[in-house]
């Protein structure tokens, strides 16, 4: 049993003014296994006064002091990996490629940014004026559950980089995992008030972050409804923002499509982190040429996912984080049969052999048309969409036919012909024939997907801002 009673502030774990608790589960057996003590308020004000505080010293900071930091904190997430890992484990029931992934992730954001710093102009000209780039001042942070320390890594290590100080408000369902990688980011020992970490919910401790007037930039990651509130809240003190959200990313098999290669490069991107990733690859779109063949193998492959308990290292779907999630996933199946969508695979409930936890089965739609709400609405589960075009101009067409523009997948064994179409998508990333991560590559989205970028010089952009300065001519 882990109960978490301390939030992050001023250098500090602290006893919370807030003193209201929440409970937390294991979603592979539904099993409580501990609580969190959740700020408030008025720990959210005590955060923003730490960090205003400590701002003016870290604005002054070198390249070569913040890049230091950087790997200080790098150093010590590494050596903390087995723990972050069991915790994500634990709390968040992710499959074993997913949890080794996203620790081995959060030490790079921390390196990616401190070789952004080096190479990053913060002081440059145009015209005869000269330019500095600015940090904000306050940075505040709201982060959701499906993949915590990375979320906090990203947004922690671009306040540092930028020479700006942070208050965080993680997701109240990953307070374990939180806790371990505070202590990482205590061990790191940076200035106190540079990061400040309050757990809490959305419409207390975030509400009151979007709202404070200390605040200059909020950077968030969750669904566009919350973004969409915490603009509103945010709009009175004209903040600026870093949003990334939801999708519905398409992917498209090309006729040519190499399909012992792309359809379990199709199923991955769908299934990733058991389909809760904002990036999955949601609308599978087939050529009418090859659809018989296509939708037969996409249900053998999907029949043969190992769904069960996140430490059996053959599984490739784990549990759905919590109770109501997992309700809500249901519904969504409900919906699509509902709307005449035809159930290739999967369906309501659990898969077979699985009597606890919250385990969806994974479930594959067909007959679905790109105006149904299965294929526009984003549902954070292990719940795909097929749909069927005629040709090149029509995949494209259906692809960009969305709200969202996060991320989309093309597979092609044609490398000229993917490039081409992917030259056609928009989103904020397009990955051809299953392409590893690229942890350099700016991360955000277009349309309802997002505002602004992450990662880079293009996420340094976003946390900064520049004075220029006219002088008469010598
Ligand atoms: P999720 O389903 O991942 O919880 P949300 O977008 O609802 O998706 O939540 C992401 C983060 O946003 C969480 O930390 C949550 O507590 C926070 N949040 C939710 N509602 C609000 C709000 N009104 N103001 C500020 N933060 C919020």
């Amino acid at each position: 049993m882990r109960d978490i009673d301390k939030i992050y502030i001023d250098g500090a774990f602290v006893t919370p003014h807030g003193g209201q608790r929440f409970d937390l589960y294991n979603p592979a057996t539904e099993e409580r296994i501990g609580s969190v003590r959740l700020g408030d308020a008025e720990d959210v004000r005590l955060a923003i006064t730490a960090a205003k505080r400590a701002f003016p010293a870290m604005a002054r900071t070198s390249k070569a002091e913040r890049i230091a930091m950087l790997y200080r904190i790098r150093d010590a997430v590494k050596a903390r990996a087995d723990d972050l890992i069991a915790a994500m484990t634990e709390e968040y029931g992710a499959p074993t490629y997913f949890t080794g992934f996203s620790v081995q992730n959060t030490a790079s954001i921390f390196e990616v940014m401190a070789a952004s710093v080096e190479d990053y102009a913060f002081e440059r000209i145009a015209g005869s004026s000269t330019v500095s780039m600015l940090p904000l001042g306050v940075i505040g942070a709201i982060t959701p559950w499906n993949s915590n320390f990375g979320f906090i890594a990203t947004k922690l290590a671009h306040a540092i980089g930028s020479g700006s100080t942070i208050v965080i408000k993680p997701a109240e369902q990953s307070a374990i995992q939180t806790q371990v990688l505070l202590e990482c980011l205590h061990e790191a020992g940076l200035p106190k008030g540079v990061f400040n970490v309050v757990n809490g919910t959305g419409p207390e401790v975030g509400a009151a972050l979007t709202a404070h007037p200390d605040v200059a930039l909020i950077t968030f990651t969750g669904s566009t409804p919350a973004a969409k509130i915490i603009q509103r809240s945010a709009l009175e003190t004209m903040k600026r923002f870093v949003l990334e959200l939801g999708g519905k990313s398409p992917t498209i098999i090309l006729d040519d499509a190499d399909l012992d290669a792309a359809i379990p490069v199709a199923l991955m991107s769908g299934f990733a982190n058991s389909g809760q990733a904002c990036v999955a690859g949601s609308r599978i779109l087939v050529p009418r040429s090859r659809r018989d063949e296509i939708l037969a193998r996409l249900k053998r492959d999907a029949e043969s996912f190992k769904v069960g308990i996140p430490t059996d290292p053959d599984v490739r779907i784990g549990p759905l984080a919590n109770a109501a999630h997992w309700e809500r996933v249901q519904s969504w199946i409900r919906l699509g049969q509902e709307e005449g969508a035809s159930l290739m695979t999967g369906g309501e409930g659990r898969p077979e052999g699985l009597d606890r936890g919250w385990f969806a089965r994974p479930t594959i739609f067909t007959e679905v048309t790109n105006s149904m709400r299965i294929a526009r609405e984003e549902i954070f589960g292990p719940v795909l969409s097929v749909i069927t075009y005629e040709d090149e101009a029509e995949a494209i067409a259906i692809a960009n036919d969305s709200d969202f523009g996060l991320q989309a997948y093309v597979l092609s064994s044609d490398d000229g012909r993917a490039l081409r179409m992917a030259q056609q998508l928009i989103a904020g990333r397009v990955v051809i024939n299953g392409a590893p991560h690229d942890p350099r590559a700016p991360f955000g989205g277009f349309r309802q997907s997002g505002l602004g970028r992450e990662i880079g010089a293009y996420g340094l952009d976003a946390f900064l801002e520049p004075r220029a300065i006219l002088k008469p001519a010598a």
